[in-house]
């Protein structure tokens, strides 16, 4: 950054906003523990933490069979959460977002690459909302785990899809039925293990919708990362 931006533009920390010292951290030391990691035992699905050490999955998890095979999730989605995601994603604050990445480089960096897979791929936004913004928060996310970590990163092969307003009137059930997720992968795809990135984790709904177009068109294994997890809002 240069001095002119660093004075327009000083580094705040993430979690209270507050300007902070040049020294190179991102985070005060004090503010830390605002962002709540998701700790261990964690569920291998959705990557939520777990009640009960004995279970590789949550209870939802049991149920609900999810396509992806595998999630990893940084932190618990609270208000601090929510507040460092509004102004990296609408307020283009990109140090939170190398604050993301590093956390998730640190913490699930090895889980990760033990996945092994070919890919990282980022979950599309509108192209309505990414000419608004002029990024994709997801593919700058990835972007930065992909290169510290050395795997590659595709942006190209999957896409949004329309969803006309009657068919968004289908349930959940009917719109899987016709398989309308929302999300379409090209064809020749080439990649058999894919990790998915996105910023929050919620329902779920999107990054299955992604792993049942990414399995269309012939992965095999789909799992994802996100810095955050929570339904809260
Ligand atoms: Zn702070
Ligand atoms: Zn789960």
């Amino acid at each position: 950054m240069s001095d002119l931006l660093k004075i327009l533009f000083p580094p705040r920390c993430p979690a209270c906003r507050k300007v902070m010292e040049a020294d190179g951290t991102y985070i005060h030391e004090e503010c830390r523990h605002k962002f709540r990691q998701i700790t261990e035992p964690r569920c291998f699905k959705c990557g939520r933490s777990l009640k009960n050490e004995e279970e590789a999955l949550c209870p939802e998890c049991r149920q609900k069979k999810h396509s992806y095979s595998y999630g990893f999730c940084l932190y618990e989605y609270n208000e601090t959460a929510r507040t460092a995601m509004i102004d990296f994603k609408s307020n283009g604050i990109r140090r939170n977002g190398d604050f993301f990445i590093k956390g998730i480089i640190d913490e699930l960096g090895p889980r990760i690459k033990r996945m092994n897979p070919e890919a990282l791929v980022p979950v599309p936004v509108t192209g309505k909302r990414k000419s608004e913004r002029g990024f994709n928060q997801s593919e700058y996310l990835a972007k930065g785990i992909g290169e510290a970590l050395g795997i590659c990163v595709d942006s190209d092969i999957l896409y949004r899809v329309g969803i006309s307003k009657e068919q968004k009137k289908l349930s959940g059930r009917e719109r899987s039925a016709i398989s309308l997720t929302g999300f379409e992968a090209v064809e020749d795809m080439q990649y058999k293990r894919i990790c998915l990135v996105d910023d929050v984790y919620t329902t779920g709904s999107t990054l299955e919708g992604c792993t049942r177009a990414l399995q269309k068109s012939g992965a095999e294994e789909v799992g994802f990362v996100t810095v955050f997890s929570g339904d809260m809002f």
